[in-house]
């Protein structure tokens, strides 16, 4: 075994499965709600939105096609590294358009991606965001939908990873 990857078993839960399934099905009715009689563009940003991406359409009752994006201001570390990569060939104009997102933390992600498909002008863009990480210096962005508010704290699980580990965990847990 590498030294990176940790026996989950001895991290700390922030969020159960449980907890997490519960808000997912809230928000799928809160989205339905909003977006009642319309089409719904769903787009996923990768690689970390792809499980609450996944749960959360599950829970949707309107129609919709769902999309991916890669964007990543990572890399290896545990800190964002504020330049953001993207790469993605979507055509949105007229859509109303959802960002998928796994968490909000600097907002640098979700800025420059909501930036990046405005120029398209859709019909509505709005964002999702499972969690968004309590810290002082952030975008101003207007997050429309998000399943909880989370202490700065460095977390996996839920499809996010630490250095690719860690996205299988049904939980979000702490590992710093
Ligand atoms: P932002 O651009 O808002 O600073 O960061 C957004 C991206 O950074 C997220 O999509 C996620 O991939 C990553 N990220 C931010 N905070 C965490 C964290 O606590 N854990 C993990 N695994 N990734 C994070
Ligand atoms: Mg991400």
């Amino acid at each position: 075994m590498n030294d990176i990857y940790r026996d989950p078993g001895t991290l700390e839960v922030l969020l159960s499965a449980e907890q997490i399934q519960a808000r997912v099905a809230e928000l799928g009715t809160e989205i339905s709600e909003h977006y009642q009689g319309q089409e719904l563009y769903v787009v996923g940003i990768l690689k970390g939105a792809f499980v609450f991406a996944a749960d959360l359409l599950r829970q949707l009752r309107i129609p919709c096609q769902v999309h991916f994006i890669e964007a990543s201001s990572y890399g290896q570390g545990k800190e964002s590294s504020g330049v953001v990569t993207m790469r993605h060939k979507l055509e949105v104009q007229g859509k109303h358009v959802l960002l998928v997102e796994d968490i909000y933390d600097t907002g640098n992600t979700l800025l420059q991606v909501m930036n990046d498909l405005q120029q398209q002008q859709p019909a509505s863009l709005e964002a999702c965001a499972l969690l968004n990480k309590d810290i002082p210096e952030k975008q101003n962005i207007s997050l429309k939908f998000q399943g909880f508010e989370i202490p700065p704290r460095f977390v996996v699980g839920y499809g996010l990873d630490y250095a690719e580990y860690y996205r299988e965990l049904p939980c979000i847990a702490c590992l710093d």
